[in-house]
């Protein structure tokens, strides 16, 4: 596959409204981003679809590996916990990368993200290591001096220059050797005050994370409905991280939403869940269009693991290849097998019992019951970033065509297609504007739960199709003169050009299958 260039994605992103700078008039807000009328209803409809293959109809009815239907529950908590919830689940201690500031340039930059160009040989004979961040114009830069002072260069992490040589490393931005400072450790949660005093106990902080709300609701959830496990508990919403590098257009941006699923187990099935929602996620990606290469599932090797994942605990990663990532891959979805930590740590820090009573294990006794056990849930992750995935669907469906007279194409799925389909008059006259204006009211009523249906009435039939085509719109409608007498209608297919005639009473039914099929 030819690689996209992510300026020509960007680009029909800004003209078409799908995303835009938060703030912009002002210059912008480094990590913030606003989505456009377009971006906001291809948003909504990924976690419509979530919401739905979810919550609605777990799984699309498909039998979890206990052989009964998947049982699942949604859940709505609040951005601003209670601060002890971030003590317990170890992110006021824990959840902070390392980082390095440069002291020249004042640039503050990812210790894990900084990578060096040094000597193919391996020494250096007293001149620079040449530290980068890829992707970026200083890669290109500091290639080029690194070839000019040693010939053939190799890349290394900059944790692999040694600490006695960093005073030779040049950083990314500066003009002089031995400007970074060694790695600090950085929080990344926001800091808040609740209350009009703002002192030091009133801090607060917002949402890393949506899971943590979901397991301090965990009792509160049991004891309210009727739901017994294996169970999970769904919740959309926002996060926020004071990420040290936002990059990549919407893919590492500091205020997000994502979509995660805590899954409750007892730990001897835990194993078996894990590898059904691994495997279920990464079906549901694909289902939606990310297919084939671009898209991969990674198994986590031991290092990488976070820290509540124990020893023989499964974490993986569904990954898309971005443009900026490619060759390489960027994660849309972790799935991870938490163990009970994260209960385990709420029932301490909250000194309340966490554990659930399940009456269908224990000791099988003499009248055919069972004793039942109590038992601190496993719990099995499996956590979506929305905005990754927005963003994946529009790298996947944008497309050159140059055959057209308007090149470019979003190939959406129908189901996340902003706008469903677009009724035109051919030309301005002789009926026509009446017949089409008729038929995209009828089509409004129809189908406005699912999404919009356009009416364009202006410029040539060739730019509107291609206005069509940049918005993901998989069906046209055109009334043209055979329409009055014939009761037919044109429709276009976005993907191929291609037009047939249907009965003008036929469009909605015809729309309606194209949009059931997907
Ligand atoms: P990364 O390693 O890329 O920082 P992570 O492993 O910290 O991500 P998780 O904590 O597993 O991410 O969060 C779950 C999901 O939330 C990710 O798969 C991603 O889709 C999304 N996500 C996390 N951080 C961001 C961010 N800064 N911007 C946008 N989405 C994010």
């Amino acid at each position: 596959m030819t690689k996209k260039s992510m300026d020509k994605i960007m680009a029909l992103a800004k003209r078409r409204g799908f995303v835009f700078q938060a703030s912009e008039i002002y210059g912008g807000i480094n990590g913030f981003w606003d989505y456009g009328p377009l971006g906001t209803l291809l948003k909504r409809n990924l976690r419509e679809a979530w919401w739905q293959d979810v919550v609605l109809f777990p799984c699309r009815g498909a039998l979890g590996p206990n052989g009964e239907p998947v049982r699942m529950v949604p859940l709505d908590t609040t951005i601003i916990q209670h601060p002890k919830v971030w003590e317990a689940s170890g992110h006021v201690a824990g959840f902070s990368d390392p980082m390095v500031d440069c002291r020249e340039s004042k640039a503050r930059y990812r210790f894990d993200h900084l990578l060096v160009f040094a000597p193919a040989s391996g020494d250096t004979q007293g001149k620079p290591y040449f530290a980068y961040l890829t992707d970026s114009p200083s890669e290109a830069k500091q290639k080029k001096k690194a070839e000019k002072a040693f010939g053939d260069v190799i890349t290394i992490a900059l944790s692999e220059v040694p600490k006695d040589a960093w005073a030779r490393v040049l950083g990314p931005d500066a003009e002089k050797v031995g400007s970074l400072t060694e790695p600090r450790a950085f929080n990344l949660m926001f800091k808040t005050y609740v209350g009009a005093t703002a002192g030091e106990d009133d801090v607060a902080y917002l949402r890393p994370e949506t899971a943590q709300g979901i397991f301090v609701q965990f009792k509160n959830v049991l004891d309210t409905t009727r739901v017994k496990l294996p169970f999970g508990i769904a919740q959309t919403g926002k996060s926020f991280r004071n990420e040290v590098t936002p990059r990549n257009f919407t893919f590492r941006s500091r205020e997000f939403e994502q979509m995660e699923i805590e899954f409750f187990c007892h730990e001897s099935e835990a194993a078996e869940w894990y590898r059904f929602w691994r495997d279920t996620r990464m079906a549901w990606w694909q289902s939606l269009g990310l297919k084939g290469e671009n898209l991969v599932l990674r198994e986590h090797d031991r290092e990488e693991r976070a820290h509540y994942a124990k020893e023989g605990a499964g974490v993986s990663d569904v990954e898309f290849r971005f443009p900026f990532t490619d060759p390489g891959f960027g994660e849309l979805e972790g799935i991870a097998h938490r163990t009970n930590f994260d209960l385990g740590q709420h029932q301490k820090f909250a000194r309340t019992n966490l554990e659930f009573f399940d009456s269908d294990r224990g000791e099988l006794l003499p009248n055919g019951s069972r004793k039942g056990e109590k038992y601190l849930p496993h719990v099995i992750e499996p956590s979506a970033g929305l905005d990754r995935g927005v963003l994946a669907l529009l790298c996947e469906a944008y497309t050159e065509d140059p055959s057209r007279p308007s090149p470019e194409l979003l190939r959406l799925h129908p189901r996340l297609a902003p706008v469903k389909g677009a009724v035109f008059p051919l030309v301005n006259k002789d009926g026509m504007p009446e017949i089409s204006e008729k038929l995209h009211a009828e089509l409004v009523r129809k189908f406005y739960r699912l999404g919009p249906i356009e009416h364009d009435v202006k410029q040539s039939i060739g730019k509107r199709y291609a206005r069509m085509d940049e918005a993901g719109c998989p069906y046209c409608f055109t009334v043209d003169g055979e329409t009055a007498s014939a009761q037919t209608v044109t429709v276009r297919d976005r993907d191929t050009g291609a037009q047939e005639r249907i009965g003008i009473d036929r469009v909605a039914e015809f729309l309606a299958q194209k949009l059931e099929q997907s």
